[in-house]
């Protein structure tokens, strides 16, 4: 088990927790109910590495909600089943320096400014190939349960949480239909879009979807080839303008790796060609970002020389 694991890379997670566990900055978010619920103390780290090997630290087997963590999954799945071009005409890939919940379109095109905030992950829900509502919530089960390597479930309480008080992802939903970026009626997309966000998951899950995208489509734990290179090429420079929030620009000065988010706590971020990284700490930045999540990716940065833009 994960917990008699010994080793280097180890004992480092190990000491990384214990070293920025007494950060207590932050808030828990609270606009969802059921969310506010989680342990502000909850605390994991995984390294996934594209050979297959899962490093971990803290409560890495806790499950919580994906949340923003899986708008870079659908945005891959919707290239997959529909091509670039198609994706391209429901959502741009240009960062929006607004908030992940803006209710704003791209006055050019109308099209959400990116996959990675609201209105574009609204978009991509509704690009699933399924009509029905079983049918949609089995192809999204199916979906993240390749990139995680086991079956996972729908948090049923944070899903009905999340669509009783989802308004603003309503009037966002509203507006794209009077702009045709979505066809279907907002509510069959918004029951997609607050299932895939409730979407309970673990920190090493997290770790081996990012890996996933590390290996570039490969699921390095199970072997089985989950995206094309070039969806994974296409998503990754998505994360990396567009993955943390309003902190996007500061995160690739600061971290240097393509990462999401999402107002859960969790984070990952890949190294390509190496590593997949998650963490997970409930307590967020003003932006929505975990703050001890941010710190230990600086950290593992700082000590692994992650950056991507560093001398090799
Ligand atoms: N379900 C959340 C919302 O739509 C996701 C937000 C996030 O993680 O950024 O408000």
């Amino acid at each position: 088990s994960p917990a008699m694991s010994s080793g280097p890379v180890w004992e480092y997670l190990r000491r990384l927790l214990e070293e920025t566990s007494g950060i207590s900055d932050g808030k828990v978010a609270d606009y969802i109910p059921e969310l506010a619920k989680a342990d502000p103390e909850d605390f994991a780290i995984a390294i996934a590495t594209v050979d297959g090997t899962v490093y971990s630290a803290g409560c890495d087997e806790r499950e919580f909600t994906i949340q923003s963590v899986s708008k870079p999954f659908l945005f891959a799945h919707a290239i997959e089943t529909h091509g670039i071009g198609a994706v391209l005409r429901k959502v741009g890939v240009e960062p929006t320096g607004d908030p992940f919940n803006s209710i704003v379109l791209d006055d050019l095109n109308n099209r959400p400014f990116n996959p990675m905030v609201n209105a574009g992950a609204i978009a991509m829900a509704e690009m699933l190939a399924a009509r029905t509502p079983d049918a949609r919530q089995a192809e999204l089960l199916e979906m993240f349960g390749k990139f995680a390597g086991r079956g996972l479930g729908i948090d049923e309480a944070v899903y009905r949480s999340e669509s009783e008080t989802g308004h603003r992802n309503r009037a966002i939903a509203y507006m794209m239909l009077n702009s045709g970026m979505i066809d279907g009626p907002p509510e069959e997309v918004l029951d997609i879009y607050f299932r895939q966000c409730s979407v309970g998951v673990t920190t090493r899950d997290l770790a081996v979807m990012a890996s996933t995208l590390a290996a570039h489509g490969r699921n390095p734990v199970t072997g089985a080839r989950v995206l094309a290179p070039d969806t994974v090429r296409d998503v990754l420079s998505v994360m990396a303008t567009c993955g943390m929030y309003d902190y996007a620009g500061q995160w690739m000065f600061d971290v240097g790796l393509p990462a999401k988010s999402g107002v859960s706590g969790a984070i990952i971020a890949v190294l390509p060609g190496q590593l997949g990284i998650a963490v997970y700490s409930p307590r967020l930045d003003s932006v929505g970002n975990s703050i001890r999540g941010v710190e230990v990716c600086k950290r593992l940065a700082r000590d692994f020389s992650l950056h991507a833009y560093i001398d090799r």
